[in-house]
């Protein structure tokens, strides 16, 4: 893969020129610096996908930077690739014990430097596939329950600092049991996905969507007024209800209902109390009738 931005810290000037040729032949976007000074600042700037550290550096030891790194949360998953003068294979033990991914010896070998920096690339788009799993609900590509609730504790947690409002909005789709009856399962899928993808589409940029469990799903609002909240939701169980799902010609409808739970105020609150308020909005909105929304 090119354009991905390797940064390397080597005081060594000519191996450094020599390290990022050889990357910027194989098409990365190369950062070099002759020493470790303001590293994190210049990590957390460039957002790096690897990094090639020397362990000898005039003013920092490499081992140091490296710790550092790994002990930032912003930093902590890029993979550091140490560069090692030293022939003691201690020296490697100690890289690969604070956190290296893995380790280069001087004097450096053009195909292995090319070889290893795509190799941890490699290892990268792995983890990034492991990590949107992790997240990600499989038939919705929504985040995923817990996921949810992890956003959910966050954001209350953010908004403790600041005056803004935060709520929390639990749809169910109205008798979706009788769609999976009439039409199968398999639809039933596919109205849920495409569910999904027009919650998405409805909602500003900044709010969440997730897939609550079986056909009930969660979105968290920030920055809203109860007055905008109210309308959103509404925008939703209209749009909702206006909606066509096609299966084998014939054109399924179905209606939503929308509890919510709007909070100006975050201090001391508790994201299982948002949950069930919205919860109980919901139970109030199915029980007069469905198609509605409720909130409180
Ligand atoms: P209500 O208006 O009270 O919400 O009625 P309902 O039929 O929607 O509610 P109920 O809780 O009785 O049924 C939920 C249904 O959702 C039953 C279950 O088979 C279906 N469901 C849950 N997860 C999935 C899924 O992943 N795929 C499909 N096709 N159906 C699902
Ligand atoms: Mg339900
Ligand atoms: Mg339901």
């Amino acid at each position: 893969m090119t354009g991905e931005r390797i940064l390397v810290v080597d005081d060594d000037k000519l191996n450094l020129t020599l390290i990022s040729d050889i990357l910027k032949v194989e098409g990365y976007e190369v950062y070099p610096f002759f020493n470790g000074s303001s590293i994190l600042e210049k990590t957390y700037l460039i957002k790096p996908s690897a990094i090639l550290l020397d362990i000898i550096l005039p003013d920092i030891d490499g081992f140091e930077i490296c710790k550092m790194l790994k002990e930032d949360i912003y930093t902590k998953d890029i993979p550091i690739i140490m560069i090692t003068g030293r022939t003691h294979s201690s020296d490697v033990k100690k890289a690969l014990e604070l956190g290296a991914f893995d380790y280069i010896k001087k004097p450096i070998d053009e195909v292995e430097v090319a070889a290893r920096v795509k190799s941890v690339l490699r290892y990268n788009e792995y983890q990034e596939k492991l990590k949107a799993m992790a997240i990600k609900d499989g038939l919705t590509g929504l985040y995923n329950h817990t996921f949810l609730i992890e956003i959910l504790e966050k954001e209350i947690k953010k908004h403790e600092k600041k005056v803004s409002s935060i709520s929390f909005a639990m749809i169910d789709i109205d008798y979706f049991k009788k769609v999976n009856d009439a039409y199968g399962h398999l639809f039933g899928d596919k109205v849920l996905k495409g569910l999904s993808d027009m919650l998405l589409k409805s909602v500003p940029n900044s709010d969440i969507v997730g897939r609550y469990g079986g056909e009930e799903f969660g979105i968290i609002f920030t920055h809203e007024s109860k007055g905008n909240l109210e309308k959103l939701c509404e925008t939703l169980r209209k749009n909702v209800q206006d909606a066509e799902f096609e299966t084998d010609g014939t054109k399924v409808k179905i209606t939503i209902s929308i509890g919510a739970c709007f909070r100006e105020n975050t201090k001391g609150l508790k994201s299982d109390e948002i949950i069930r308020k919205a919860d109980e909005a919901l139970y109030k909105a199915k029980s007069s009738g469905r198609n509605k929304i409720e909130i409180v």
